[in-house]
C-alpha cells in the first residue's frame, strides 16, 4: 500500500510565537464560519426552560437521542411547575432512553423545584444563580446563557476540549482551563458562535477516532493534520451528517440549515456516536 504523504502543512516544526498562535486561532475561527454559517446549539428547544431540561439530559449522550426524548416530555411537563410536581417514576420512564436517568431524573424535579421556589418559575439569567440549580454546572449554564439570554460563553464539552488541543491552543485536558485559555485568545462577542462552529467541526470532520483531515477544510491551519485519514477518498467517506449526506441531530433545526432534519424516535436511523 502506498504510504500516504502526511506533511503538517502548518509550520509547525518551527516553534510558533504566542501572537501567531492567536493570528492563527482567529484565521481557524473565520474559516469555520464559513464552513458552518448555520452553526447552532443541537438541542431542540422553544424557551429557556426547554434548553436547560435537555441540556441536562445531554450528559453522557447524543443530542440526537435527546431531541428524540424531549417531544414527549415537554409534552407532559411544559412548565417548571408542571415538572415539579412530577412522579418520579413517570419522568424516569420518559427520559428512560438518554440514560442515567434516576440521576437526572432527581435533577429535572429538583431544578423544576427550585425554579418554581427560589425563581419565579423562569430561569435565570446570571451564571451564579444557574449554577445552584441541581445538575447544572458550569457548561449547562454557559449553553443557556449564550443561547437564549445572548451571554457570550465558551461551552467546553468533549469535542471543543479535543479540538483547542489539536488546534494548539491549549495543551489542557480541564476543561475549565482550556475555557479560560480561549477566553484570552477571542473577542467576548465571539465566544458563542466559536462554540457553535468548533462543536460542529468535531462532530462532522475532526472526530475523536477518525478525524477527515483528508476532507478537512482547514487543515492548512492546524498543526495536527494527519493525526486521521489523509488520502481525500477515504476522508470523504467519513464525514456525518449534512457534511456526508445525512439527517442532522435536531428533528426541527433553524431555516438555514441545509441537511436533513433528525428523525423521530422509533424510526430507523443510524446512530452516531459523536
Ligand atoms: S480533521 Fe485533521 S486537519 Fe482538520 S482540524 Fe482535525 S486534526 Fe486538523
Amino acid at each position: 500500500m502506498a504510504e500516504s504523504k502526511v506533511k503538517s502543512p502548518v509550520k509547525a516544526r518551527k516553534p510558533e510565537s504566542h501572537l501567531a498562535m492567536v493570528r492563527r486561532a482567529r484565521k481557524i475561527n473565520r474559516e469555520l464560519a464559513e464552513v458552518y454559517p448555520y452553526a447552532h446549539p443541537e438541542l431542540d428547544f422553544e424557551n429557556p426552560f426547554e434548553l436547560l431540561v435537555a441540556t441536562v439530559l445531554s450528559a453522557q449522550t447524543t443530542d440526537l437521542r435527546v431531541n428524540q426524548t424531549t417531544p414527549a416530555l415537554f409534552a407532559k411537563y411544559p412548565t417548571p411547575e408542571d415538572m415539579a410536581a412530577a412522579v418520579p417514576e413517570e419522568l424516569e420512564e420518559i427520559i428512560r432512553p438518554t440514560g442515567f436517568f434516576r440521576a437526572k431524573a432527581r435533577s429535572l424535579i429538583g431544578l423544576s423545584i427550585a425554579l418554581r421556589d427560589n425563581f419565579g418559575g423562569e430561569v435565570p439569567g446570571r451564571l451564579a444563580d444557574l449554577v445552584t440549580l441541581p445538575g447544572v454546572g458550569r457548561k449547562t449554564a454557559n449553553v443557556v446563557l449564550g443561547n437564549v439570554f445572548g451571554v457570550p460563553g465558551i461551552t467546553v464539552d468533549t469535542h471543543f476540549g479535543r479540538l483547542a488541543r489539536r488546534f494548539g491552543w491549549t495543551a489542557d485536558e480541564d476543561p475549565v482551563k482550556v475555557e479560560a485559555t480561549v477566553a484570552e485568545i477571542f473577542p467576548k462577542s465571539e465566544w458563542t458562535m466559536l462554540s457553535h462552529r468548533v462543536v460542529f467541526h468535531g462532530r462532522r470532520i475532526c472526530h475523536a477516532r477518525r478525524p477527515a483531515c483528508g476532507a478537512c477544510p482547514i487543515s492548512a491551519l492546524c498543526p495536527s493534520y494527519g493525526v486521521g485519514e489523509t488520502d481525500p477518498e477515504k476522508a470523504a467517506k467519513l464525514l456525518k451528517y449534512e457534511k456526508g449526506g445525512q439527517p442532522g441531530q435536531r428533528l426541527k433545526p433553524p431555516a438555514d440549515y441545509p441537511g436533513e432534519p433528525a428523525r423521530p424516535a422509533g424510526t430507523v436511523t443510524v446512530e452516531v456516536s459523536e
